[in-house]
């Protein structure tokens, strides 16, 4: 299948689980995750009316530019992990950053906005399992780092962003799903701001929906399977 009608397909499941939900379909953001895939699918799944991407480094983003920041209304979103080093880039590149954790990377985002005259919307990443791999901010931190990240003048804290542990059953996400939304509720109560719910990917993105996401990550379900770098490219990748 193409990536149109690949395209056509999700959006038409997410239509769907939000009717099943109650819900309002405009309320749910479709970032199609382009990340290892060459800028011409990107540009591929423009021509077909996408026009919210996630890339999860910046150094790939940046390599990606010329070819396609300048599209129109196009919109970019850091999905992966921020390294401090990498802040006045993320900053220049990215339209949002999805995945802060940690003070000191916000205070450094922020400062770097600020000199590019931004205000960049921001979500914080919580960590809801116990997998050694995953990034994030505990549940328990959340509310200390929020105190800290909410007055910084060049960001915009929107709201929460989570990965579960990876099931092939959508079903086992439900539960972390359902955490981030009461996590989230909870924290609005300080933070009115705090309203969107990044969450849902190929895999399970109509479980999330139904648990309140309003931004599903979707690469696989777009794109198709990842091409895997060849292993010196693997080996530069993990240096960078
Ligand atoms: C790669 C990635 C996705 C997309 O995953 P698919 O299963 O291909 O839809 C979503 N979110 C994050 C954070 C990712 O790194």
């Amino acid at each position: 299948m193409s990536i149109a009608e690949n395209l056509a397909k999700v959006r038409a499941e997410i239509r769907a689980a939000c009717q099943e939900a109650g819900r309002i379909e405009r309320d749910v953001t479709l970032i199609a995750v382009s990340k290892v895939h060459p800028a011409e699918r990107l540009v591929e799944a423009y021509q077909a009316g996408q026009r919210v991407f996630g890339e999860n480094r910046v150094q790939e983003m940046q390599s990606k530019a010329p070819e396609v920041r300048g599209l129109p209304d196009v919109e970019f979103h850091l999905i992966g992990p921020l390294q401090n080093n990498k802040t006045g880039k993320a900053a220049e590149l990215f339209d949002a950053v999805d995945t802060l954790a940690e003070l000191k990377t916000a205070q450094r985002l922020s400062s770097a906005a600020i000199t590019l005259d931004k205000r960049l919307p921001v979500l914080v990443e919580v960590k809801l399992s116990s997998e050694e791999a995953k990034h994030g901010v505990a549940p328990g931190d959340l509310p200390a780092l929020l105190d800290v990240i909410a007055p910084l003048e060049g960001l915009e804290v929107c709201g929460l962003m989570t990965v579960p542990p990876w099931d092939e059953d959508p079903e086992k996400a439900r539960p972390y799903f359902r955490h981030l939304r009461e996590l989230r509720d909870a924290m609005a109560l300080r933070y009115p701001r705090l309203q969107q719910l990044s969450m849902g990917m190929s895999n399970d993105f109509r479980v999330a929906i139904a648990e309140g996401s309003t931004a599903v990550r979707v690469g696989t379900a777009i794109f198709g399977a990842r091409p895997k770098p060849a292993k010196e490219e693997n080996d530069r990748l993990a240096e960078a």
